[in-house]
């Protein structure tokens, strides 16, 4: 199901940004580890051959190709050297960088740990530095996640010579973890402010936690001055109702439905403008697997923006 581009304020979208005039196209997605999806995620709404990667890797680059990104920030990669071939194709460059004991190292003929990447158009934009780092708690021991810096610049166009940072990160799963959640998310905003300075942020990530947990507000609340760019599609500006939707067999055969909203894409509202969002399908268009499916390959949603440098 190919999806459009809405402008916040409603007016119809192009399906290109125009990198000339300083729009950057950026999409977030959790691809859906391989190595875990056909094990312990346990999807019963989803038949096997959906997920077998002969089928879902097609899918999946599919879907990047379709919506025509400049960036792509990507969590639960454990085939990075797949998307990297494929995409170097095109003229990307990516990286990417492992959680320190990735799950999927313990599923059968896995391919590698999973871990965040970043790839990015690099006849549009060239790569100044990049910082790969753990996430700490509050008592400065590492975790288990992972984040992703990497400075731009633009190299042609408008907004030529300009320079902005994009950041990725994947926090810990599970209701129960919402404190860690929290402490991630105090180091990942302390590393930014002190990694990003001045320049325009943009922060997307499957932070695994629903708009009112602390994380969200640590996040909205900083000094970075970010928004949260689906908020600008809603007259009340909340979030999405849902970014993942997936119904899992459970212990003793029970079903558990997972509905959230736990993927975000922020941007320093006072250094971009919003230009267009990539729509999210309805209930109906998810109907009747849910995530994932033979129409999509993730059992989350992706996310783009177009943000066009203010001057
Ligand atoms: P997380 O707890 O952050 O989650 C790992 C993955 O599980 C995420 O990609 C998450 O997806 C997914 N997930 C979330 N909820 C569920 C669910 N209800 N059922 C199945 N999968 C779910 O990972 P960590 O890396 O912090 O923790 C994994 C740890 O567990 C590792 O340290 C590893 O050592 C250990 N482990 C050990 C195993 C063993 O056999 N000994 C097996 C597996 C893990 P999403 O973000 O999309 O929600
Ligand atoms: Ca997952």
């Amino acid at each position: 199901l190919v999806r459009s581009f809405t402008s916040p304020d409603k007016s119809p979208g192009f399906l290109q940004p125009s990198l000339s005039d300083g729009t950057i196209r950026i999409m977030q997605w959790n691809v859906l580890a391989q190595g875990l999806c056909q094990t312990s995620d346990a999807f019963i709404l989803c038949p096997n051959e959906a997920l077998n990667w002969e089928f879902r890797q097609h899918h999946l680059l599919e879907e990047l190709l379709t919506y025509q990104a400049s960036i792509y920030c990507l969590q639960e990669v454990d085939h990075f050297d797949y998307f990297n071939s494929n995409l170097s194709k095109l003229g990307f460059e990516g990286v990417f960088y492992p959680k320190p004991d990735s799950p999927c190292l313990y599923e059968p003929n896995n391919n590698g740990p999973d871990g965040c990447a970043i790839f990015w158009d690099s006849t549009q934009l060239q790569l100044v530095s990049h910082d790969s780092f753990v996430l700490r708690r509050s008592s400065g021991s590492k975790t288990n996640q992972v984040a992703i810096l990497c400075r731009f610049k633009v190299a042609s166009g408008q907004a030529q010579g300009r320079e902005f940072v994009c950041v990725t990160t994947h926090l810990k799963a599970k209701k129960h973890h919402a404190e860690l959640r929290s402490q991630q998310g105090v180091d990942l905003e302390q590393t930014l402010c002190e990694r990003a300075g001045d320049l325009p942020l943009v922060l997307c990530g499957d932070f695994n936690a629903d708009p009112d947990e602390t994380v969200v507000q640590v996040m909205k609340q900083s000094k970075l001055n970010l928004l949260s760019a689906y908020t600008l599609l809603s007259p009340s500006q909340e979030e999405p109702l849902f970014t993942t939707w997936k119904v899992r067999g459970g212990k003793k055969g029970g079903q558990e439905e997972s509905v959230h909203t736990i993927d975000y894409l922020f941007f320093s509202k006072d250094k971009f403008h919003c230009v267009h969002l990539l729509e999210m399908p309805s209930e109906e268009q998810l109907r009747p697997n849910f995530l994932p499916s033979f129409a999509y390959p993730s059992d989350h949603l992706s996310l783009a923006a177009d943000l066009k440098l203010i001057d």
